[in-house]
């Protein structure tokens, strides 16, 4: 029975980390508390109750007491441990990205309904013989709505003109897409000050945007009925993954993992 020392939710496991001989730290992400670590004591026992309900990639219902620093789970029961997704590399590398970048973006303690919903979401479709990639762009594009970094692709981000259908250029520390024209007057002031590292902006094609646009306000059945060519589908990945690594200030260790397991499939 619940008391107030003990309390129950449900999470998806996000990483993993020993603790001593016999116990692990884990990090879960909940619809209610957002991100949490919590102890699971005797996890990595060879015949804990816990041991497979608490590994990373699992959809849990959990007990957890309230503890001096850090919370305990006391009981966990798997919900799905999303099977077929964990028995494809490929399949599993993509999952493994997606929990990469909740861990990095999400604060303890932060409630985030909407980016639990998102994240359980995905994780199905990732089970699925869906397009994955499809799927990993989708998820990016909404995770940065859902966190406050939703691109701006209506209007430029300096004039405020509505975008017209040609090349436009996305300005990472902007946020979001420049005109031609102020794209020219950016770069110019850049030359000039010679304070920027890196590509301050990059171009965008007509059908990208109009893929992202559609993205922007559709649901993911809506979404994954999208056919792209492997170049459209390698500029969305782009556009997206350069401004998720604008907004962090570092790489992702699963996404080039994720980038060499697809170099590797495509020379098979
Ligand atoms: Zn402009």
């Amino acid at each position: 029975m619940a008391t107030s020392r003990n309390y129950q939710t449900q999470g998806i496991i996000l990483k993993q980390t020993r603790l001593g001989e016999f116990d692990k730290i884990v990090t879960i992400y909940t619809p209610e508390f957002g991100k949490l670590r919590a102890v699971a004591k005797g996890a990595c026992r060879p015949k804990s109750k816990l041991g497979g309900n608490v590994e990373p990639l699992t959809h849990s219902l959990m007990l957890l007491a309230k503890g001096r620093n850090l919370d305990i789970v006391t009981q966990s029961q798997t919900i799905n441990g999303f099977l077929a997704l964990k028995s494809d590399l490929w399949r599993m590398a993509c999952g493994l990205y997606v929990l990469e970048l909740i861990d990095s973006f999400a604060v303890e303690g932060g409630e985030n309904r909407p980016l639990f919903d998102l994240l359980l979401e995905i994780l199905q479709q990732l089970s699925e013989p869906d397009n994955s990639e499809i799927a990993l762009r989708y998820f990016e594009l909404h995770l940065l709505h859902y966190l406050g970094y939703r691109p701006q692709l209506r209007r430029c981000v300096d004039c405020d003109s509505p975008l017209k259908p040609v090349v436009n250029f996305f300005s990472l520390s902007k946020g979001g897409l420049l005109c031609p024209r102020c794209n020219s007057e950016e770069n110019r002031r850049h030359e000039q000050t010679e304070t920027i590292s890196g590509r301050p902006s990059m171009p965008l094609s007509v059908e990208a945007l109009k893929v992202l646009r559609l993205w922007q306000g559709c649901d993911y059945a809506t979404a994954r009925r999208v056919r792209l060519k492997p170049e459209l589908s390698g500029e969305l990945e782009r556009v997206l993954c350069d401004y998720i690594r604008y907004v962090l200030q570092r790489e992702l260790k699963s996404l080039s993992w994720l980038r060499e397991l697809r170099r590797q499939m495509a020379s098979l």
